[in-house]
C-alpha cells in the first residue's frame, strides 16, 4: 500500500470512522476543518486554505456531490500528506492545470491516491464486494452510490486493486 493511503486509512481509524460508507464532511468537522460550499471559477474543483496550521476548505458548489466528497478526500489528503502552515492549494478540473500553478503533479497524485484510499479501503471494500459480481452493471451502480463516489471512481479503484481485471 502507498504511504498516502496508509495515512488515510490511519486518520480514519483515529477517529473511529474505519467504515462504509465513509462520510467525509463528518471526518472533517471532527478535524475541525469546516468545509464550505462556494461559487467558484468553473474549473476549480476546490481550494485547501491554511492559516497558521487551521485549515479551511472551499469546495465548488456547483459539481456533483459525487465530486464533491472526492474533492473534499482530496483536499484532507492535501492538509494530511503536506502539512502546509500557510498557504493555498487551487484544485483545478483539468489535470494540466495542476503543474503549472498549483504545486507538484507528485503532490496531486498523492492527494488523489489518499481520496481514494478514504472514501474506498482496500480492505473495506474487499470485505464489502466479496460476493458481488463486478460485471453487473447495476451492482457497481448501487454500491457506488451507497459509498457516494462516481461509478467511473469506483471502477478505476477497484480495477488498480485487482479486483476487476477487465471491465
Ligand atoms: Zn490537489
Amino acid at each position: 500500500m502507498k504511504p498516502a493511503e496508509q495515512k488515510a486509512i490511519r486518520l480514519l481509524q483515529k477517529y473511529n470512522m474505519y467504515q462504509l460508507p465513509v462520510n467525509v464532511y463528518e471526518l472533517a468537522h471532527i478535524m475541525n476543518i469546516p468545509v464550505h460550499l462556494r461559487v467558484l471559477e468553473e474549473d476549480v474543483s476546490g481550494v485547501l486554505v491554511v492559516n497558521n496550521g487551521k485549515a479551511t476548505i472551499g469546495i465548488n458548489a456547483n459539481q456533483h456531490p459525487n465530486r464533491q466528497r472526492f474533492t473534499t478526500a482530496h483536499e484532507l489528503g492535501h492538509f494530511i500528506l503536506h502539512r502546509p502552515i500557510s498557504g493555498v492549494f487551487v484544485d483545478r478540473t483539468f489535470r494540466r492545470d495542476y503543474t503549472s500553478s498549483n504545486g507538484t503533479t507528485l503532490e496531486e497524485i498523492q492527494a488523489n491516491a489518499f481520496a481514494a484510499a478514504l472514501l474506498m479501503p482496500e480492505e473495506l471494500l474487499r470485505n464489502e464486494i466479496g460476493s458481488l459480481d463486478l460485471y453487473d452493471a447495476e451492482a457497481v451502480t448501487n454500491i457506488s452510490e451507497w459509498l457516494g463516489v462516481s461509478e467511473q471512481a469506483l471502477v478505476i479503484r477497484l480495477t488498480r486493486l485487482g479486483f476487476i481485471s477487465d471491465y
